[in-house]
């Protein structure tokens, strides 16, 4: 039994303004060869199962590429052909395959194109017709027809935070070994619920996404179904398959498919409107945060997300925190590497004035570049690198690149050189700040941070901000979704 095994994500916001080229993937993560292997194996990942899988059975492996990028705008072309072009060359030189099993995000948009993965598997069945193709798939992957149409197993994420990608892997892995012994004939029926869904209402700890879950796994315990899994999608792209939709794979029944699949979308539809965000003005919700009389309080930027595309240097929020002087405040993330350097130069200690954050400007959204000019002291440096022992990614070494907290106010505010989504407490941790002991930790992110930070958390403040990963669909020109679709209809 030879299997190749390879990983692309990417979750493409088309809004976004940070560019994505290849050293993208290449400052999180991007191994070939062996150095898949090592890297993840006894991660939290999907090819963490697939590898085990392949070890359980004796099978043969070719790892060709493992990449994942930070969310951000269209892949370059020189990124996306790189990317493809390892596995398919490994296809088209190393085989023949009995199968392949992917780790793939289903929300990549290289540039010029509206869709990554679909056409890279349409291109692998082009390479090796009939081959069975096992993908597992981000729950915030918008799917579509080119994808369906190649795939032989489709399984998606059923926590957000996404806890279980070991799990989704190997639920993937076994039902495609079991195609391969001809024990189960998998075919896929899903649909589109016609909902650009919000990313920030599809924490799986909350309705409407809960109960859709609870729908898919009752869906799994029928005779003759093997997977089904909601993909709530990914809103911040432009594209004509954004939104949330069901895939249900059975054992060679496609009417018993059909029929989970359309009480999966009857679901979806009968809750359309819980998708979405109600917005509060900030001013508000911050004097609300101040009131409170114990913590932590975790306040969430949530319109400047890294895990979305956002920029990460959008200072709105942090602003207004500032301004209502909110004391034992620690932060994560900003994103500028010019402070950072600055920092590095005027060493631990030192006081300086910071032109921070302001680097991206946002014409998608009409938003300047508009930094936050502060006094502060350097309180530490480090070089952002971390193994993460929370519950998400874990033993994945991870890093944000050269990183230094500066203290202002009442504010320790953590500034990273890379893009970096704060889900895990390592990014406070690994340089010295205890988040259980901070009155307030206010983070650029939606719903990934409770995979690290649950644990402190005793309220949450969601604060409406500005930024590309915004939940007010008013600040958001979209041109090419399918027409008809809720809540623009
Ligand atoms: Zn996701």
């Amino acid at each position: 039994m030879r299997l190749l095994l390879a990983m692309m994500k990417h979750e493409t916001n088309t809004f976004s303004p940070v560019p994505t080229p290849l050293q993208r993937f290449r400052d999180w993560g991007l191994h070939e060869g062996d150095a898949v292997v090592k890297a993840y194996r006894g991660t939290n990942r999907p090819l963490a199962a697939y590898l085990e899988l392949a070890d359980e059975i004796g099978a043969e492996i070719v790892t060709p590429i493992a990449a994942e990028g930070m969310p951000s705008g269209p892949v370059a072309p020189e990124a996306y052909s790189y990317l493809t072009g390892k596995i398919l060359d490994a296809l088209a030189t190393q085989g023949p395959f009995d199968a392949a099993l992917l780790d793939l995000h289903g929300a990549m948009v290289p540039e010029g194109m509206v869709d990554g993965e679909g056409p890279l598997l349409q291109r692998m069945r082009e390479i090796a017709p009939g081959l069975p193709i096992g993908v597992t798939f981000d729950m915030h992957g918008n799917m579509t027809d080119a994808i369906m149409e190649n795939a032989t197993v489709v399984v998606g994420y059923k926590t957000y935070p996404h806890v279980d990608m070991y799990k989704a892997g190997k639920q993937c892995g076994r039902i495609m070994l079991r195609a391969l012994r001809g024990e189960v004939r998998p075919v896929i029926s899903w649909g589109q619920a016609g909902i650009l869904a919000q990313t920030l209402r599809m924490g799986s700890d909350e309705e409407p996404m809960q109960g859709a879950i609870a729908a898919c796994v009752a869906e799994e315990s029928r005779v003759g179904i093997l997977a089904a899994s909601i993909f709530g999608g990914f809103p911040m792209a432009d594209i004509p398959d954004a939104g949330l939709s069901m895939v249900v794979v059975s054992d060679g029944d496609k009417p018993t498919g059909d029929a989970a699949r359309d009480r999966l979308l009857r679901y979806a539809r009968d809750t359309r409107t819980d998708w979405f965000h109600i917005h509060q003005p900030l001013e508000a919700a911050v004097a609300r945060a101040k009131a409170l009389s114990d913590g932590p309080v975790v306040l969430l930027d949530h319109a400047d997300n890294v895990g979305s595309g956002g920029t990460s240097d959008v200072m709105t929020v942090i602003a207004e925190v500032l301004r209502q002087d909110l004391q034992g405040v620690i932060m994560a993330a900003v994103w500028d590497p010019v402070a950072v350097q600055a920092m590095q130069k005027a060493g631990v200690g030192a006081t300086v004035t910071l032109d921070l954050g302001g680097k991206s400007p946002m014409p998608s959204i009409g938003f300047p570049a508009k930094p936050l000019t502060l006094t502060g002291r350097v309180r530490r440096l480090s070089d952002g690198e971390w193994t993460v022992r929370g519950p998400m990614y874990t033993g994945s070494k991870v890093t944000a690149g050269p990183t230094a907290v500066f203290e202002t106010g009442g504010m320790q505010i953590v500034v990273t050189s890379l893009h970096h989504e704060p889900w895990d407490a390592g990014i406070f941790t690994h340089i010295g700040i205890d988040p259980a002991h901070s009155r307030y930790i206010l983070l650029k992110s939606r719903v990934h941070y409770r995979a690290g930070f649950r644990p402190f958390e005793q309220h949450r403040i969601t604060l409406d901000g500005d930024g590309v990963t915004t939940s007010d669909n008013t600040r958001l020109s979209y041109a090419r979704l399918k027409p008809g679709i809720y809540p623009f209809n």
